[in-house]
């Protein structure tokens, strides 16, 4: 393998002499062949401006490379794990990355190869059913359906302009629904894609400027469900939105319709899972998912991170033991980050709160975030064993429990419908 860098142009250059380096959290270290894969489908390279980037040289030792080189990274698509981020070096100007999940990259017999794992296949998410043709007329006549409902306007500039792939779906009426719910959050995550407290860096997604009504809510969830068999999931808590829970009673009420005109749907919620009273009554009202995302479960690191505000990891473990003892579905969206979900502790703490909340599936996501800034954020770490390793540990201390990246209709739905619940 050779080490991979980029000119101030954002040329690529291979650097002969030095051998690849990328780190795990701040720790610098070889980059080996048993690390890498050829780069996916859809993965993108990008440059890093401001930042040194870093070989290891002969006798094994982590060297700076001249200012005009500049470190290079690999953007991954949805359904692969970065198992390290690059090897780089802020300098004092460097500005803050945009968000999103930078994994080390080096060359290989002619081609790139990045620091990834396959995690999950999923026919919903497939690059080739990926298709915007028709969107327009769907979005069109999603507007002459649901006339003055601010949730369709709000997602045609999502499915349009941002090209998110949930909001076209939602327009499509296939496979999930968005129904971003709150303009207000209880937290501040240094990653947050919808607003970024600081303005230090413009978040991917834009924050909801309003809160949609419960009639709103429902209306399109009915219009998705609706649109066919393929329309199989409808889901609060979205990228363009804060966190649906801090809606209260309007949320259970939005449930309660959705669940009185589709009660063989799943009705799914992306959560911080701050407010377990909240998702209590959403759950008798019909909410039959929950997807819970966590960066870490033991207190330091979880605070540093989400900076939460009137909750803490009890509520979020409590959350899914709601969810579990009510037969639905437990997903965590784990948050991950080479150096931090590997490390012994973080992997134990990780485990034993996945058993209490009855997890059914762990979804490993990448977390967006500028690498270099976010290890400055958080406490300092042990050494990680490994993203591999933390794949491998958490699947065996969890038998039962699925991993991948995708959230999937959750059966018991059909169930209740087929009981007429
Ligand atoms: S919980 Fe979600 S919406 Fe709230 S700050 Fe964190 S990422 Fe942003």
């Amino acid at each position: 393998m050779r080490l991979c860098v980029a000119d101030r142009r954002g040329e690529l250059h291979v650097r002969e002499g030095l051998r690849p380096a990328a780190r795990s959290g701040a720790l610098v270290v070889p980059l080996r062949d048993g690390d890498v894969r050829p780069l996916p489908e859809g993965a993108t390279i990008a440059h890093l401006p401001g930042r040194r980037a870093i070989g290891i040289d002969a006798g094994g030792t982590a060297v700076e490379l001249e200012e005009r080189w500049l470190p290079v990274a690999a953007i991954l698509p949805v359904g692969h794990l970065r198992t390290l981020v690059p090897a780089s070096r802020p300098g004092p100007h460097a500005p803050r990355l945009p968000l999103f999940g930078y994994a080390a990259v080096a060359e290989r017999g002619g081609e790139l190869v990045a620091a990834a794992l396959p995690t999950d296949a999923f026919a919903w998410w497939e690059p080739s059913r990926h298709t915007t043709a028709g969107l327009p007329a769907a979005v069109a006549a999603a507007r002459r359906a649901l006339p003055g409902n601010r949730l369709v306007d709000h997602l045609a500039r999502c499915a349009l302009e941002h090209r998110c792939y949930t909001a076209q779906n939602t327009f499509l009426r296939r496979y999930e629904g968005a129904l971003p719910a709150s303009p207000a959050c209880n937290a501040d995550c240094l990653g947050c894609i919808s607003l970024q407290s600081d303005g230090e860096v413009p978040p991917p997604q834009q924050r909801m400027g309003f809160a949609p009504t419960p009639v709103e809510l429902g209306d399109l969830a009915a219009y998705f469900l609706d649109g066919g068999e393929e329309a199989a999931i409808v889901s609060f808590g979205q990228g363009c939105e804060g966190e649906p829970l801090t809606r209260g009673r309007l949320l259970v009420e939005a449930t309660r319709r959705i669940h009185a005109r589709h009660p063989g749907a799943t009705i799914h919620v992306n959560t911080n899972g701050s407010r377990p009273r909240v998702l209590e009554r959403m759950i008798a009202a019909g909410c039959t998912s929950v997807r819970i995302s966590a960066i870490s479960f033991t207190d330091r690191i979880f605070r540093a991170y989400y900076r939460p505000i009137g909750y803490g990891l009890e509520e979020v473990v409590e959350c899914g033991r709601l969810m579990h003892r009510a037969g639905g579905q437990v997903c965590l969206n784990l948050l991950t980050f080479p150096g931090l979900t590997d490390v012994p502790a973080e992997l134990e703490a990780t485990a034993a709160a996945c058993r209490e909340m009855g997890v059914d599936q762990v979804q490993w996501r990448t977390l967006n975030v500028d690498h270099d800034w976010l290890v400055s954020r958080l406490p300092e770490l042990e050494p990680g064993v490994g993203m591999a390793g933390a794949l491998g540990a958490l699947r065996d201390r969890l038998p039962g429990v699925s991993h991948g990246n995708f959230t999937r209709p959750h059966p018991a739905a059909a169930g209740r419908a087929r009981a007429g619940a």
